[in-house]
């Protein structure tokens, strides 16, 4: 059962550490690598990662001396390696390439508050993270200590929470929640939670990946006295799932915390098939259920890690029917420009008529579904409930439901109208210059 019997192995440079200190978050924390001469230390360096190293304004660096550990150092495709230690790759701009891919700035009623969705919202609590991803969608304020949030945005936050009752889920994110002070997190989630539309609260975290050691008995004990918390965490291949994140998860677990795993797609690190289905069933054996699966952004520094959509779709093909649907992560492409996240797969509708939808499985069986030919929508359940209002944001839903008859492109109306007459097919006098209307028919 038990599939990391032993603790993750320290580089050579560790050796020596006293455990009090290796497995201290705060010695972690201190002990931080971003330098080439810090880094080469440990591992030995390919002159394109020296070349990004040493080159100015490049995305802040800083790994946690348990990750790095996590490098075979003889690897240069190490896929570990890749996601921290920048390589010159990065300095190479691409089309259609956004200092702000998803136009959260745009969302944002008041700063460090993205509000995208018509029932949740993002708010980023501090710029500062564990250790820093290479492909950071928000790399354009995340790791700049003079960019952090203050205590009086933080109280407009929670103002615009307090007077929009359509809230009813706060994700924490930033940077990473987890970096904050203790009493300061404890602080925002006993704030948040003052609040009574606030249903369920969330936090994005890769600490229990790059810090492990930071999940102790009194941090689970803090979060929970906030329940219902969920908690997503970010691990990307199985390489980084050892022994220490698997007490992590199971702290945070039996801290009644669900926990969920968002991977980001990444070319050269899990762009495969067999290392996906490794992945998500190294999770579940943690007791991570696999939520998302993104298509890299398109953010500055990150062409290199983007690989086409198919190769996602290949992914979701080689899971679904393959393993368990708790296995199974939902894959994404989060709309360029801010549309939100938008699910990808592969078909498995066929096709269907007015009683019958053919289908396919993963192995290619076809299928036929009969559908009822008595079945009354009117009879459909009632709720009794009251209906959760989505101003203009119902979408196709909104159609479905006949509360609109279309969705209108911006400038529609303006763009179609050609400033033409009034079409009417029995005026023959306006037609009849055109040599169309009634006099088609005596030609005919
Ligand atoms: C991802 C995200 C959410 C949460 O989306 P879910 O699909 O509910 O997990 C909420 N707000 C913003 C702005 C996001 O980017």
């Amino acid at each position: 059962m038990a599939k990391y019997p032993f603790p993750s192995k320290r580089a050579p440079l560790y050796r020596d550490v006293p455990d009090e200190q290796w497995y201290n978050w705060r010695w972690q924390l201190s002990q931080r690598l971003n330098t080439a001469e810090e880094i080469g230390k440990v591992i030995p360096l390919t002159d394109s990662e020296r070349k990004a190293l040493n080159a100015p304004n490049l995305f802040r660096v800083d790994i946690t001396p348990y990750f790095i550990s996590l490098i075979d150092p003889d690897d240069p495709e190490d896929p570990i390696r890749k996601q921290v230690i920048p390589t010159a790759a990065e300095m190479v701009p691409f089309t259609a390439m956004m200092e702000d891919s998803l136009a959260e700035d745009r969302h944002s009623p008041v700063p460090g508050l993205v509000h995208r969705y018509p029932d949740r919202v993002l708010m980023l609590v501090t710029t500062q993270c564990a250790s820093y991803c290479r492909y950071c969608t928000r790399s354009r304020i995340v790791g700049d200590p003079s960019a952090t949030f203050s205590r009086q945005e933080f109280e407009l936050q929670l103002e615009y929470i307090r007077r929009t009752p359509q809230i009813r889920d706060v994700l924490l994110s930033g940077g990473d929640p987890l970096v904050l002070a203790p009493k300061i997190l404890d602080e925002i989630l006993s704030r948040l939670r003052e609040i009574e539309h606030i249903e369920i609260v969330r936090i994005g975290t890769r600490v229990p990946v790059f810090l492990p050691m930071r999940i102790t008995d009194e941090l689970c004990e803090m979060l929970q006295k906030y329940h219902p918390l969920w908690m997503n965490i970010h691990v990307n291949t199985p390489n980084e799932i050892t022994k220490e994140l698997a007490e992590a998860c199971d702290k945070l677990t039996r801290a009644g915390i669900p926990l969920g795993n968002q991977a980001v797609l990444l070319a050269g690190v899990n762009d495969n098939v067999d290392v996906q289905r490794q992945l998500v069933h190294d999770l579940v054996r943690i007791r991570v259920r696999p939520y998302y699966l993104y298509q890299c952004d398109l953010v500055e520094g990150a062409g290199h890690f983007r690989t086409p959509v198919g190769k996602g779709i290949e992914i979701m093909e080689g899971l679904r029917g393959h393993t368990s649907g708790y296995a199974v992560h939902q894959y994404i492409i989060d709309a360029p420009g801010g549309g939100g996240k938008i699910p990808v797969m592969p078909n498995y509708l066929l096709s269907y008529s007015d009683h019958k939808v053919v289908l396919r499985n993963y192995e290619g069986y076809i299928t036929t579904y009969e559908e009822p030919v008595d079945y009354l929508p009117e009879r459909a359940a009632k709720f009794k409930g009251e209906k959760r209002p989505e101003p203009g944001q119902s979408g196709v839903h909104g159609l479905l439901q006949g509360e609109q008859m279309f969705i209108k492109p911006e400038n529609f109306d303006e763009v179609h109208d050609r400033h033409g007459i009034q079409h009417r097919l029995k005026d023959e006098k306006k037609w009849q210059p055109l040599g169309i209307g009634s006099g088609m028919k005596e030609t005919a």
